[in-house]
C-alpha cells in the first residue's frame, strides 16, 4: 500500500483526534480468534453482483477448508453486521442465521462435529450493503465518483482488516488461501478488475443479458487482505513483456474509459515493462500468472495481488512500488503485521531502484527526500509494535521512509551488490507462497551474504533514531588523522556501529575512503597520499544521519594507543581445519599502498606460515599445520595486528 502524501499522514495523526484513533483500529473477541484457527483454507470463492451505482452486493461467498483442530464444533467466519446473511450450506447442510448481528463474527453450530483433517465446504449467502467509509481511509467496498475523472466505480480496499466488510472471510493473515475462483456479474456496459487470470467472460442469460459474468480464477496462495474488486467502465489494455531467456509476464489493465484517463495513461506499458525488468532482474522471476494495474479514486495505491489499484496512474514510482509488492508482501507474506517493514520498506525501496536504474538523475534527491522526512522526528522504530493501530501500521516516516533508507543501510553493509540482490532472489524463491517471520529474512541474508545482521537489526529497526558526526581532521606527513565524535537523537539507541564513508578532497582528486565508526567517539588514522583539502560525511546517503560541520584542526593530535583501533581485520572461519580468509577492515582503503605481512606463529613465537597480505582478502591453506593454538599477525607501517586462531 501506497500513501502518496506523507505530510498528510502527519496531519492526519496530529489532528484526527481520539475518536476517529479509535476508528481506525481493529479487535476481535478471543472466542472467534481461536475458531478461526481450527481450520485453513484452502479456496475462496466468490459469486457476486455488483454496480457501480452503489456499494449494494448480493451473492455468495464459498470457504474450502480443512479442520486442524482436533474437534471443531462450531465453524466461525468474519462478515460485517450489515450484511445480511440469508442462508449457510455446510458440508451441504442448510444453516440459518439470526438476520440481525451485533458484529462482524459469525459462528455455526455444527450439526455433527468436525475432526481433524475433516474437509469443510460453507457456502454463504448474503446481501446489503458494506458499511461506508467513516474516514480517510476508503476501506472495505468503496461507491463514489472519482474526481479526477468523473468516473462512477465500485472498489474495495480490504487491508489491513477490512476484508470481511465486503465478503464471508477469515482475516488471519497466517492463513493463505491456497487458490481462488471468482465470479462477478455486472452490467454489460462494465469492466470488472480482479486477482488472478480471466477465465471467460460471458453474458448473463438469466436477465436477457443485460450482465455478463466475469470469472477471475487464480492457483496461487493470496491472504485475505489482497483479495480485490473493481467495477467501472474501464478499457483493457494486453500486453506482454518478452525477454529471451526469460518466462513472459502477461500484463492486463485497465483505465477508466475516458480520453482524460487515456492520456494520463498512455506511459503506464512502457513504464509497467520497465520496471517489471528491473524488479525481476533484483527480485526473481515475476511470481504470478498475470499482472495488471486498475485506475481507482485512492490517494495512493494498493498491491492488490496479480492487479494493483492505483489513484495517480502518471506516477511512475507509485507504478514501481506496487508492483514491488507483487514480490515483498504477496509472493511472499508475514506471519504478523510488526514486520510491515518487510512489505512497505521494500516496496518504498524499490521506488529508489528504480530510479536508480530507469531515472538516476531523480535517485540521490529521493533518498534525501527519504532521510530529511525520516529524521524529521527524533524517535519512532521501524518495527510496529501496535498491529491494530492502522495509521502505526503505514506511518510513512518510520516504515516506509526510514525502512527504505535502512534497506539502503543494509545493501551498503553487504558491499557487494551481486550478493545484496543474490540474497533477496533466494528469500523471494525460498518463502514464495509462505508466511514469514523477520527471522527468516535475517537468516537468508546471512547465510547468502556472510554478514550478520544482528547490530544493524538492533540499531536501526528495532532501535530509535539516528546518529549525528561531529568529524575533526588533520593531515601530516600523508597521514588523515580524523576524530569521528557520535551522538544520537534519542536514548533508546545510544551508539550506531557503522561504516562510514568519507569523502576525502584532495589537490590530487577526490576520494571515497571507508571507516568503522563502533563507539561515540573513534580515531581514524589513515594513510592518504596528496593534501587534503575537506572531508564530506556519507556522500552518497547510505545511513541516516546528521553532521556538524566538519573541522579541519592543525593541532587536533590522534592518541598513540588508537592509532590502528580502527583496523580489524576479520578472520574466518576460526576454528578451522584447512583455509583461513583474511578481510581487509572496513577503514583501512588508505592501506592498499601498503605492503602487509601476515605470520601464524605457534604460542612460543616459531614462525610456521608467512605470506604477503593482498588486498582485499587473502587465503591462507593452513592444512599442514597440527591442531592447536597459534598466533595469526599482521603487520605493516601502521598496522600491527594480532589474533588467535585455532587449527582445528
Ligand atoms: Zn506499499
Amino acid at each position: 500500500m501506497n500513501i502518496r502524501s506523507v505530510i498528510f499522514i502527519v496531519l492526519h495523526i496530529c489532528f484526527a483526534g481520539k475518536m476517529l484513533q479509535a476508528q481506525n483500529t481493529y479487535k476481535r473477541s478471543d472466542v472467534l480468534s481461536r475458531q478461526l484457527l481450527q481450520y485453513d483454507v484452502n479456496l475462496y470463492g466468490l459469486d457476486l453482483n455488483l454496480t457501480n451505482q452503489s456499494n449494494y452486493i448480493s451473492g455468495s461467498g464459498t470457504i474450502k477448508a480443512t479442520v486442524t483442530a482436533s474437534k471443531m464444533d462450531t465453524f466461525a467466519f468474519e462478515l460485517h453486521q450489515n450484511l445480511i446473511i440469508d442462508s449457510i450450506y455446510i458440508n451441504a447442510k442448510k444453516y440459518l442465521v439470526s438476520s440481525s448481528r451485533t458484529n462482524g463474527e459469525v459462528q455455526v453450530k455444527l450439526q455433527n462435529a468436525l475432526t481433524k483433517n475433516d474437509a469443510i465446504k460453507a457456502v454463504i449467502y448474503y446481501h446489503g450493503n458494506p458499511p461506508a467509509t467513516v474516514n480517510t481511509w476508503k476501506l472495505g467496498l468503496i461507491n463514489e465518483v472519482d474526481p479526477k475523472y468523473g468516473v462512477k466505480i465500485t472498489h474495495s480496499l480490504s487491508v489491513p482488516y477490512s476484508a470481511y466488510e465486503w465478503w464471508p472471510c477469515k482475516q488471519v493473515i497466517t492463513d493463505l488461501a491456497d487458490s481462488t475462483n471468482f465470479y462477478f456479474t455486472v452490467d454489460t456496459s462494465l469492466e470488472v478488475a480482479s486477482n488472478g487470470k480471466i477465465m471467460s467472460v460471458r453474458r448473463n442469460n438469466k436477465d436477457s443479458f443485460k450482465s455478463h459474468i466475469w470469472q477471475y480464477k487464480s492457483k496461487n496462495a493470496i491472504n485475505y487482505y489482497l483479495v480485490s474488486v473493481a467495477v467501472a467502465d474501464f478499457k483493457e489494455n494486453k500486453y506482454f513483456l518478452v525477454e529471451t531467456g526469460k518466462p513472459s509476464v502477461f500484463f492486463q489493465d485497465y483505465i477508466y474509459e475516458t480520453p482524460k484517463a487515456d492520456n494520463d495513461g498512455k506511459n503506464v506499458e512502457t513504464v509497467s515493462k520497465d520496471v517489471m525488468r528491473n524488479h525481476r532482474d533484483l527480485f526473481g522471476n515475476y511470481p504470478f500468472e498475470k499482472y495488471g494495474i486498475v485506475s481507482v479514486p485512492l490517494s495512493g495505491g494498493m498491491e492488490h495481488q496479480t492487479m494493483s489499484a492505483i489513484g495517480d496512474i502518471t506516477d511512475k514510482y507509485l507504478l514501481a512500488h506496487e508492483m514491488a509488492h507483487q514480490w515483498w508482501g504477496d509472493n511472499v507474506s508475514l506471519v504478523s503485521f510488526r514486520d510491515m517493514w518487510l512489505n512497505e520498506g521494500f516496496a518504498k525501496y524499490a521506488e529508489y531502484l528504480t530510479a536508480e536504474k530507469l531515472y538516476p538523475a531523480d535517485a540521490p534527491g529521493m533518498m534525501q527526500n527519504n532521510h530529511t522526512n525520516a529524521m524529521s522526528k527524533f524517535g519512532g522504530s521501524v518495527y510496529v509494535s501496535d498491529t491494530l493501530v492502522f495509521d502505526n501500521l503505514y506511518d510513512g516516516r518510520l516504515v516506509y521512509l526510514k525502512g527504505a533508507a535502512i534497506i539502503h543501510t543494509l545493501r551498503f553493509l553487504v558491499n557487494d551488490d551481486a550478493k545484496f540482490f543474490g540474497a533477496l532472489k533466494s528469500y523471494q524463491q525460498k518463502f514464495s507462497g509462505k508466511n514469514v517471520r523477520l527471522q527468516d529474512f535475517k537468516n537468508t541474508m546471512e547465510t547468502e551474504t556472510g554478514v550478520n545482521l544482528d547490530v544493524f537489526l538492533r540499531q536501526w529497526y528495532y532501535g530509535q533514531g539516528y546518529p549525528t558526526f561531529a568529524l575533526t581532521w588533520n593531515q601530516k606527513d600523508g597521514v588523515l588523522k580524523m576524530r569521528s565524535i557520535q551522538t544520537t537523537s534519542t536514548t533508546v539507541t545510544k551508539v550506531f556501529k557503522t561504516p562510514l564513508e568519507l569523502l576525502v578532497k584532495r589537490t590530487e582528486g577526490d576520494t571515497i575512503i571507508k571507516v568503522f565508526q563502533d563507539t561515540n567517539t573513534n580515531y581514524f588514522y589513515v594513510p592518504i597520499p596528496g593534501t587534503v583539502t575537506g572531508i564530506t560525511i556519507d556522500p552518497n546517503n547510505w545511513i541516516l544521519n546528521k553532521i556538524k560541520p566538519v573541522v579541519h584542526d592543525i593541532n587536533l593530535s590522534v592518541p598513540k594507543s588508537k592509532k590502528s583501533s580502527g583496523y580489524n581485520f576479520r578472520i574466518y572461519p576460526n576454528p578451522t581445519q584447512q583455509k583461513l580468509y583474511i578481510d581487509m577492515p572496513e577503514n583501512a582503503l588508505g592501506l592498499i599502498n601498503e605492503k602487509l605481512k601476515i605470520e601464524i606463529t605457534q604460542l612460543d613465537g616459531k614462525v610456521c606460515l608467512q605470506q604477503d597480505f593482498s588486498f582485499p582478502k587473502t587465503e591462507l591453506d593452513i592444512t599442514f599445520l597440527a591442531a592447536g593454538i597459534y598466533f595469526l599477525s599482521i603487520k605493516g607501517e601502521n598496522v600491527n595486528f594480532r589474533e588467535k586462531v585455532v587449527k582445528d
